[in-house]
């Protein structure tokens, strides 16, 4: 199937590593220009290297997604410099694990900025330029939490919904002008993220990071994690210029862990 993204923009947040820089390697491999984004300045390098020798361009830049000023410097140079964004994907690190009494008033402030408030502000900054040329893709990278929430993960599963909430009334908003608004829901996936929750989970109740991730893995039918790139292949998809007529939805990539009917 040709996507027909050669050529195009794509703008991934969060793409020095995992599920942002396997969606970032996978549109290279489709020719699109990218702009990329994270706060660790050789992570994001070594990242943007290994993009270009996909024969791709690349921008990089440094910026840390939950403050508004970093987002608007990030959109700047995409417009800047590639002329627009076709494609924008949504991405941020996951906010800390953790029941509710763990987390301050400034911890749940820091978790929207972060997964709520980028998303905005990603969004404020593309939206113009794609009402314009009347096409864009707009997917976010939210989690199965939306349909089931996920224990200890009090700040993740608030926020997806909200995030959920925003792209479902945004996709009506936008689909007269041939924008779509996508989310993928993650489920557990081989990267940092869940290295860092298996560690925070087996801290607490005194078990190993193998133990918490074989638990997982006895929660999923495909009985196994995820690989960043079966994740970001529905993400492409999504970005396509095939997937024209869907908007609004959210799409596990699970493994089968979500066991609700729709
Ligand atoms: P990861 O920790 O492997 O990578 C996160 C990326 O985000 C890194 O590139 C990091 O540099 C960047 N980043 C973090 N905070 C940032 C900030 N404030 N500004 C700019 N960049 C920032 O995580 P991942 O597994 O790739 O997860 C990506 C998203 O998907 C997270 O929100 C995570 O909670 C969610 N998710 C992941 C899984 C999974 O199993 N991996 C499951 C459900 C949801």
């Amino acid at each position: 199937m040709d996507l027909g993204l050669h050529g195009k923009v794509a703008l991934v947040a969060a793409a020095s590593r995992g599920l942002g820089f396997a969606v970032a390697e996978e549109l290279a491999r489709e020719g699109m220009k990218l702009v990329i984004c994270a706060r660790g300045e050789p992570a994001l390098r070594t990242a943007a290297q290994s993009l270009r020798a996909l024969g791709t361009q690349v921008i990089e830049v440094m910026a840390d997604l939950s403050r508004a000023d970093d987002v608007a410097r990030v959109i700047e140079r995409a417009i800047g410099e590639h002329g627009g964004v076709d494609v924008l994907v949504t991405n941020a690190g996951g906010p800390p694990a953790g029941p509710f009494e763990a987390h301050s008033a400034e911890a749940w402030h820091a978790a929207v900025r972060g997964n709520l408030d980028s998303v905005v502000e990603l969004v404020r900054g593309v939206l113009p330029g794609m009402k314009e040329r009347r096409w864009g893709r707009i997917i976010n990278v939210t989690s199965i939490a939306v349909k089931q929430p996920v224990d200890n993960l009090i700040l993740s599963n608030s926020i997806r919904a909200a995030v959920t909430g925003f792209a479902r009334t945004l996709a009506n908003e936008v689909a007269p002008y041939g924008i779509t608004v996508n989310n993928v829901m993650p489920g557990y996936t081989a990267t940092q993220r869940v290295e860092d929750l298996a560690q925070s989970n087996a801290s607490q109740r005194g078990t190993s990071v193998e133990t918490e991730l074989a638990r997982w893995e006895s929660q999923i039918p495909m009985g196994r994690l995820g690989e960043p790139r079966e994740f970001a292949a529905m993400v492409a998809f999504l970005a396509s210029t095939r997937a024209s007529y869907t908007t609004g939805a959210s799409i596990p990539v699970d493994g089968g862990w979500i066991k609700g009917l729709l």
